[in-house]
């Protein structure tokens, strides 16, 4: 049974191999595993453990008006890791930490520690 916290993740879109089943975060065109083309878009929930995550002081110029921001890694309780962004970003959300993916935000998704 999933997690009051974890039913209200929304999807995260990957790309799923079609020949041997390796997720991915992609876009990719070649399955890193069985180096075959076979790669399809696929969603799996937005829920997981936070690897690390770093705040961006300077965004680059087209993310410039977003003011500072955090990166997360997330490794997805689906089985990859992705890259999003982290909503209030503190001191005292380590890695390990449980995360929802809440909205999407510049073509990947807003993650919050819950
Ligand atoms: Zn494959």
């Amino acid at each position: 049974m999933l997690e009051a916290s974890a039913v209200d993740a929304i999807a995260m879109p990957i790309v799923k191999c079609s020949a041997c089943g390796a997720l991915d975060p992609g876009p990719r065109e070649i399955c890193p595993k069985c180096h075959q083309s076979t790669l399809q878009p696929a969603t799996v929930p937005g829920v997981g453990k936070l690897v690390s995550w770093t705040l961006i002081r300077r965004p680059p110029a087209q993310y410039r008006e977003d003011g500072q921001y955090a990166v997360a890694i997330v490794r997805l309780d689906a089985g990859v890791q992705v890259t999003g962004r982290l909503k209030d970003p503190s001191e005292a959300i380590k890695p390990g930490a449980r995360v929802r993916a809440v909205a999407p935000v510049r073509g990947t998704v807003l993650f919050v520690a819950y």
